[in-house]
């Protein structure tokens, strides 16, 4: 057996985690930088809890809550220039992927001069300054892994910049600023997190550690997900184990990365505005289908579930997602060219080639 594994973040999870844990906040600076979105940060209770800590801890702080669905370098960089101007000394990012991303990108910013391509090369002098990650929905998992996928307009698609540095040094998971979300957020990001799980378990790069997390998290998705397809927001229960089972899922790719899922999906975000957890979602059952002859662990995944076949698992995607975006046989060949030179195609196990690729979008958007 072997393998490597590193995961230095500090997790804190549970209800008003933040107040019962603020110490651990002391040791990462002396003035913070607060990257939030535009407006959910402001009313899940998130941004308060945060600030009022601050106040107990006598740590100043500057807001930026510019941070956009699927952030650009160009924001990125214009709050990293802020947060020189006003002297920061760390990061906390709270919300969606969007805002915690953005975080990440913004710590490393902050005390490096990097050129385009540098900044996603993942090789720098200087570590980012240290990060606190509070995440608001329940899909990413980004408080748990080394990646800041930024839109990149240069390439037209969606870039991961990757680096052991950008953990959080802490995060923060209280359910209750995830008790907010309406249905189509919740649903977009719990797929997000059962894609995780899914293209970890089955990536080329799972190792003996994840297959119980990625399993554990399917298995508290499953019900989760059925729910939601029948229309019915979660309990605050639900909240917590959607949370978790994220957060499970975000430790999963964290080892693995993710798969030929989102290296499809990226374009579909980026060409079509299509939400990141909804076009993960749009893609899986053609994925499964694909891998199915090859991969026995495929029908794990829908045991772990709660599933019987790959038709059951299609009819609750098809609940779950609603009609599909009509797209047309030249975007497709477009988003074949794109996803084909990602990494996440040679991590599929067996890789899909263009062919193979051209049909799952086919399968996912022409039937
Ligand atoms: P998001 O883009 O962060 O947020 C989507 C929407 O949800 C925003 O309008 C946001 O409003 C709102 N929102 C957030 N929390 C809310 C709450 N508690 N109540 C009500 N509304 C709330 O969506 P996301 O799906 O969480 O993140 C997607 C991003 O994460 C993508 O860029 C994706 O590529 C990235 N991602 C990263 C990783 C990783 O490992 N780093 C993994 C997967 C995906 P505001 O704008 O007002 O806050
Ligand atoms: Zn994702």
């Amino acid at each position: 057996m072997h393998f490597t594994s590193y995961m230095p973040t500090r997790l804190i999870f549970g209800r008003d985690c933040i107040r019962q844990h603020t110490s651990t906040i002391t040791p990462l600076g002396t003035r913070a930088f607060i990257v939030t979105g535009a407006r959910s940060a402001r009313m899940n209770g998130s941004l308060q809890q945060i600030t009022q800590a601050l106040g107990t801890l006598n740590i100043p702080f500057v807001h930026f809550d510019e941070i956009e669905a699927n952030p650009s370098v160009e924001t990125v960089r214009r709050a990293a220039e802020k947060l020189k101007k006003e002297n920061c000394d760390f990061v906390i990012g709270i919300g969606g992927g969007s805002p915690m991303d953005a975080a990440k990108a913004i710590a490393l910013l902050g005390c490096n001069t990097l050129g385009h391509d540098d900044l996603f090369s993942g090789r720098f002098d200087t570590p980012p300054l240290p990060l606190i990650a509070i995440p608001t929905t329940a899909g990413t998992g980004s408080e748990v892994t080394p990646y800041s996928i930024l839109t990149d307009k240069r390439i037209n698609n969606k870039r991961n910049l990757s680096s052991d540095s950008l953990f959080p040094a802490v995060s923060f998971l209280d359910p209750a600023f995830t008790d907010s979300l309406p249905l189509d957020i919740t649903v977009n990001t719990a797929v997000d997190a059962m894609s995780h799980a899914i293209e970890g378990f089955l990536s080329r790069r799972a190792i003996v550690l994840i297959r119980p997390l990625a399993m554990e998290s399917l298995s508290m998705l499953g019900p989760c997900l059925t729910s939601l397809a029948a229309g019915h927001l979660p309990s605050p229960k639900d909240r917590d184990t959607l949370l978790y089972a994220s957060m499970l899922a975000g430790i999963v790719i964290a080892h693995s990365g993710t798969t030929c899922v989102h290296a499809m999906g990226y374009p579909l975000t980026y060409y079509k505005n299509i939400d990141h957890g909804r076009a993960n979602g749009l893609l899986l059952a053609a994925y499964l289908k694909f891998l199915s002859p090859h991969r026995t662990e495929v029908g794990q995944v829908l045991g772990a579930l709660g599933l019987e076949s790959l038709s059951d698992f299609s009819a609750l995607m098809d609940q779950l997602l609603g009609a599909r975006e009509v797209l047309s046989k030249e975007d497709l060949a477009c988003f074949v060219d794109t996803s084909l030179t990602a990494k996440g195609v040679a991590y599929t196990n067996p890789s899909p080639d263009e062919g193979q690729i051209k049909k799952m979008f086919e399968d996912s958007f022409l039937n």
